[in-house]
């Protein structure tokens, strides 16, 4: 097979080797129809069977519970932003909205659209570089929002806070199925795909469904969670490819072992990474505080700052891609989404301790 990068790229990103070769072999004569996936009818047998069980497969691997529904919709996280106050927030009632980052900030700015949305904990003052331990919930919250995984920052919730009766909304974008979690903790879960689940253009939400039948009403059709419920997700044309290769990434993660092993497996890979940054004597530093730290982008920085340009310069040269920070914050971030290989990480541990042995 061909050479593949050293692929850290925050999202899109690495996809298993496994199943783009599968998707290669089956690409112009799906399952005998004569033609690809993308160019069958949704409607047809065919793809209601992939989609079908893409859906029942993310159920059994991330154990969905029976009064939950999983859809799939597009738009991206983004439109999820607007999805969510539109669906939920009801005149006379706040939306509190845990700021750890700026996709929690284009989230609360997105529900200040729509109605009275307040931010009462933030740990923009730490440069966003802790998550909080814990939040404030008001009588008159319809929903606390968090996002569980920070990408631009590298900071990770631990923990997740009990919010009472009062919905817990999360964005888990950069961290959807990179480990077990006890979705009843949840009253929504929202993730484009294009991280740890497939190729953009997907995204999945898994919503209980006694929020849905107190929702809002009166809402452009497409952008009511309902119309997604009633129809399978299939009310208009989804993202068929999308859908595939999300639901083929799932038979993987099933084959990894499913997600206690993928979440060992995350851990060993980032550690790794961690470790070099911690045993480099301050050559290297992490962003996140450590017990906030992300196992899935790691953010750091090279002490000195020529050096860091130098080092991202010979990175590239050495084929590792995706090591540039956010262009909002700089600096350096390796991401180590589920699809990225072991081997990878190694790879760019042992190319930061070359690096420090050249140029300290
Ligand atoms: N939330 C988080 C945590 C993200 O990392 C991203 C994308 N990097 C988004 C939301 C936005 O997602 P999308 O581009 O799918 O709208």
């Amino acid at each position: 097979t061909t050479t593949r990068a050293y692929n850290f790229n925050a999202g899109p990103s690495a996809l298993p080797l496994e199943v783009l070769e599968k998707a290669q072999a089956e690409l112009v004569n799906f399952q005998g129809t004569g033609m690809s996936v993308m160019e069958l009818s949704h409607r047809s047998a065919t793809f209601e069977e992939v989609h079908n069980t893409a859906i029942a497969n993310l159920r059994k691997l991330f154990a969905v519970p029976d009064n939950y529904e999983v859809l799939f919709l597009q738009g991206g996280a983004s439109l999820q932003f607007t999805m969510i106050p539109m669906n939920f927030l009801k005149e006379g009632q706040t939306a509190n909205y845990v700021l750890t980052g700026s996709w929690s900030e284009k989230a609360f700015k997105e529900a200040k659209l729509f109605g009275e949305a307040v931010a009462p904990i933030s740990t923009k003052d730490n440069k966003y570089k802790n998550i909080p331990t814990d939040v404030e919930v008001a009588a008159t919250d319809a929903y606390v929002h968090i996002t569980s995984n920070n990408t631009i920052y590298g900071t990770q919730w631990k923990q997740f806070p009990n919010t009472g009766n009062t919905p817990l909304i999360a964005d888990m974008s950069s961290d959807i199925m990179s480990k077990p979690v006890d979705i009843e903790k949840f009253g929504l879960i929202y993730a484009g795909a294009q991280k740890n689940l497939g190729p953009s253009g997907v995204t999945v939400v898994i919503v209980r469904k006694d929020l849905l039948e107190n929702a809002n009403g009166n809402l452009p059709t497409i952008l009511n969670y309902k119309t997604f419920a009633d129809n399978n997700s299939l009310y208009n044309t989804p993202p068929t490819f999308g859908i595939y290769m999300l639901g083929e990434v799932l038979k993987w993660i099933e084959a990894q072992g499913g997600l206690a092993q993928v979440e060992k497996n995350n851990e060993a890979k980032a550690a790794l990474i961690y470790d070099t940054i911690d045993n480099s004597n301050g050559f290297y530093y992490g962003h996140a505080e450590k017990d906030s730290r992300s196992l899935m982008n790691i953010t750091f920085r090279v002490a000195d700052e020529e050096l860091e340009k130098k080092f991202l310069q010979e990175a590239k040269e050495a084929g590792f891609v995706g090591l540039n920070g956010h262009r909002s914050v700089g600096g350096c971030r390796a991401s180590t989404y589920n699809a990225v290989p072991v081997e990878a990480c190694q790879a760019l541990a042992d190319f930061m301790k070359q690096f420090q042995a050249n140029n300290q």
